[in-house]
């Protein structure tokens, strides 16, 4: 049988690109595969260089909440391209898109827009480093916050699958200042409050953690983290990168009620162009320059056309947050789909859902931390995503990242896919 285009496209990828991906989680390495090479995407459904169409669950991401390539996404987009891409100077839209921002999400009063989420992560604790004078930072273990230096201790996301907990080529002096703490429990938090006096600046925290895997914050655990961080005199930082304008418009801060002192956002806030963005209260985001003493910079930051799109998305999902409860419907009728077929097949599988961001963890129960999820069976996992491949789904290559739901999914899409599910589950029992 001759070479598929899909697998010419990888050999040629090879000899160009490093690993032949721009990003480790592409490789489908952790399930055995080949990488799907997408040559365009429409609604719900991923097409690859051989024209074969899969239901998709990664949507990028996140940002595709609308799924790919949507009206809303496009809408005035080819009349900003022909104005200018980048003017290294201030624009309209970026005062537009910063107050549409600003109003799903009260606890940033101001805001500055990056081009990644790493950027914005990185930027956000620089700025909380400068706020409050103190150089630790509290992460959870498998919490993934992008990949700048300091970030990547015991980190998840494709680090968790190569199994590289701290990069090779992080400086133990990066490290250093890098507290690990467990997610879903206080008390390794208040520990190492308790072991760093006045030393913490903040603590950062997905709401919902979506990168080792998605594990829903147990009731309590956001609540106790604000009051800790008050307490100690430390920042809170909601990484919403995942979870803004997606587990509610407002984010978990909008589901849970709770105000972190900084939020960074990214994927949804670009519509899939390359936007990140951090904000929060107006005393800390003045630390900044040019107005403070916090340096911060980007030659493409706030770009027209990302900018645009962003707005766009942001605009019409404020006018239809009926958007919301559809998605969480249909994460659960994933849910129990998958956990009723695995039942009758005899496999241990369970389905952690969160407003419409789930993972499929073959283990009995739901993992609350990153040591529970780590018991998961990734090689039932990569078995099960080759065989739904076969049929036409795009699940996260990995057992430790998260499935994403769009408005462009249906009931009968989902009927479909639980269908396929029972068989593949059978052919495994
Ligand atoms: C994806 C992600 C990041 C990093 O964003 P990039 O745009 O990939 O740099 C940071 N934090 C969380 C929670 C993420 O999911």
């Amino acid at each position: 049988m001759g070479r598929s285009r899909n697998e010419t496209c990888y050999e040629q990828a090879l000899e160009v690109l490093a690993g032949g991906v721009d990003s480790p989680v592409r490789a489908f390495h952790a399930v055995g595969e080949m990488p799907v090479f997408a040559e365009h995407a429409k609604g719900a459904y991923v097409y690859d260089e051989d024209g074969k169409a899969y239901m998709d669950f990664i949507g990028s991401w996140g940002p595709m909440i609308l799924g790919h390539a949507s009206d809303v996404q496009l809408d005035g987009i080819e009349e900003v391209l022909k104005k200018g891409t980048s003017f290294g100077l201030p624009s309209k839209l970026e005062t537009m898109t910063a107050r549409a921002v600003e109003e799903a999400f009260p606890s940033i009063e101001k805001i500055r827009f990056v081009n990644s989420g790493t950027e914005a992560v990185m930027s956000a604790i620089r700025l909380a480093r400068g706020a409050t004078g103190r150089d630790k930072i509290i992460k959870f273990a498998g919490g993934y916050h992008g990949h700048a230096d300091a970030l990547l201790v015991d980190a998840g996301s494709g680090s968790l699958t190569y199994g590289t907990p701290s990069s090779a080529g992080v400086t133990k002096g990066a490290a250093k200042d890098t507290l690990t703490a467990r997610y879903n429990d206080l008390n390794s938090v208040r520990a190492l409050f308790q072991a760093y006096p006045d030393q913490v600046a903040a603590v950062i925290v997905e709401p919902v953690a979506g990168n080792m895997g998605v594990i829903a914050p147990e009731d309590g655990f956001l609540e106790g983290l604000r009051e800790l961080t008050r307490n100690e005199g430390a920042l809170l930082i909601f990484d919403e990168v995942i979870t803004g304008f997606r587990t509610a418009f407002g984010g978990m801060q909008e589901v849970t009620g709770i105000q972190p002192d900084l939020t960074t956002l990214g994927k949804i806030i670009g519509g899939g162009m390359p936007v990140g963005a951090f904000g929060g209260r107006e005393e800390v985001m003045s630390l900044l320059a040019p107005q403070g003493p916090v340096y911060q910079a980007g030659t493409l930051s706030g770009n027209p056309v990302a900018m645009k799109m962003g707005l766009n998305l942001i605009g019409y999902l404020k006018e239809h947050q009926e958007i919301y409860p559809k998605l969480e419907r249909l994460g659960e009728r994933i849910k129990q789909g998958i956990e009723e077929k695995g039942k009758d097949n005899g496999i241990p599988v369970s389905v952690s859902h969160q407003n419409g961001m789930l993972t499929i963890f073959f283990r009995s129960e739901v993992p609350k931390n990153l040591e529970e999820v780590q018991q998961s069976d990734t090689r039932r996992y990569a078995l099960f995503h080759q065989k739904m491949r076969k049929r036409g789904y795009l699940l996260a290559p990995s057992q430790f990242e998260g499935m994403f739901l769009s408005d462009a999914h249906t009931d009968e899409m989902i009927s479909l896919f639980l269908l396929d599910a029972g068989e593949v589950f059978e052919e495994l029992s």
